[in-house]
């Protein structure tokens, strides 16, 4: 069975082909530019029809959807009910959802007939409790507009999370497992007995770890100090604090984690503290997460900056779990999201 499997954000679209169950590869690509002036690619439409071009066999596609509020629970074959549902969400994700309906409304018309299965990123984390996704605030907001926490990196929390299982060769769910997902978005989550039970992003995904350009938790207080003070509107400190942020705003050099380590390493002071802080709300996290699940057998790094950047690695580890009478394993397991839509796809359709 072919599982196309499509990541359609604002201006491009990502995809792979799998051969399942075999899990086998059969091709990838990326459209981008779509919509931007001088491109060839005017909509999402065009964009995929420049895809099914290059491809063919198409027997289920599967998409990544952002946000699936607490709406969805587990990925769903979509059907013009759950288009409407996707659309109800997008007042939670304003950038990410549209683009991803887009996707969907695109292979159905270009693929009519062939089923559909939309993947939250959100999903995995329905699992956490009341108690952990609820803000201190009152609580008509929660009910009035679904204010609470809901946690990004589902998909790839979950494959790495169950990667982890696969190489202790222990059941999923008997674990205490800390997943970190270290990339340009950062989140980290604690995963006991097969559930995630926290995570560190939010609402949206701006809470939590310094990430790329994203502040991650801050004083909410600071929000309006810093309008009062820099006479900002909504859209400006909005863009302050998912764009010019994190490593970046610390740094004032780049969001790169490469481009910050060879700079600290030639003594640049903003540089190296950019690192400090982003390795120290790690370990807070990972302290905390510890503690909510009186221990952790595993701990493990994906994405860019959590597969690739060793000495990060070894610094967030540093001394961590010395207080444990038996230390997690420590794992680095590159993540696939794409890979875990087309199980999870391939996985509904087959019943
Ligand atoms: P995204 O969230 O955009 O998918 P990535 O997972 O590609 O982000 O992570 C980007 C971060 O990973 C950057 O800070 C980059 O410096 C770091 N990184 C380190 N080594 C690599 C590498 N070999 N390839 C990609 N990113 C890397």
């Amino acid at each position: 069975m072919k599982v196309l499997v499509i990541n359609s954000g604002s201006s491009s679209i990502k995809y792979k082909l799998f051969d399942m169950p075999k899990e086998h590869l059969v091709s990838k690509g990326l459209i981008e530019q779509i919509g931007e002036k001088g491109s060839r690619i005017r909509s999402h439409y065009t964009g995929l029809e420049a895809i099914l071009r290059r491809i063919n066999h198409v027997t289920v596609v599967g998409h990544r959807v952002v946000h699936g509020a607490e709406r969805f629970q587990r990925p769903v074959l979509i059907n013009e009910s759950v288009i409407q549902k996707i659309k109800q969400c997008c007042p939670l994700a304003p950038l990410h959802n549209p683009a991803n309906l887009a996707g969907i409304l695109a292979c159905k018309k270009l693929l009519p007939g062939i089923k559909q299965v939309a993947v939250f990123d959100t999903a995995f984390h329905q699992t956490l409790p009341d108690y952990a996704y609820i803000y201190g605030l009152p609580y008509k907001y929660y009910k009035r507009f679904g204010i609470r926490k809901y946690g990004f990196h589902g998909t790839s929390h979950e494959y790495v999370a169950h990667e982890a299982s696969r190489i202790l060769k222990k059941p999923f769910n008997k674990l205490k497992i800390i997943t970190c997902h270290l990339g340009n978005g950062c989140s980290i989550t604690a995963i006991d007995k097969g559930l995630s039970i926290d995570t560190s992003m939010g609402l949206t995904p701006l809470e939590g770890l310094i990430m790329g350009t994203r502040s991650g938790d801050i004083d909410p207080a600071l929000v309006t100090f810093i309008m009062r003070k820099e006479k900002l509107n909504i859209a400006q400190i909005d863009n302050i604090l998912n764009k010019s942020s994190g490593l970046m705003g610390i740094s004032g050099i780049s969001n790169d984690m490469r481009v910050l380590e060879s700079r600290a390493k030639m003594q640049d002071k903003r540089a190296k503290l950019a690192i400090d802080i982003f390795i120290y709300r790690i370990k807070k996290y990972i302290g905390a997460y510890t503690t909510i699940m009186s221990g952790c057998d595993v701990l493990v790094f994906t994405a860019g900056i959590g597969e690739h950047q060793k000495r990060v690695r070894e610094k967030i580890c540093q001394g961590l779990f010395s207080h444990l009478k038996k230390e997690p394993k420590v794992l680095v397991i590159p993540t696939d999201e794409e890979l875990m839509i087309a199980r999870q796809a391939y996985k509904l359709i087959r019943g």
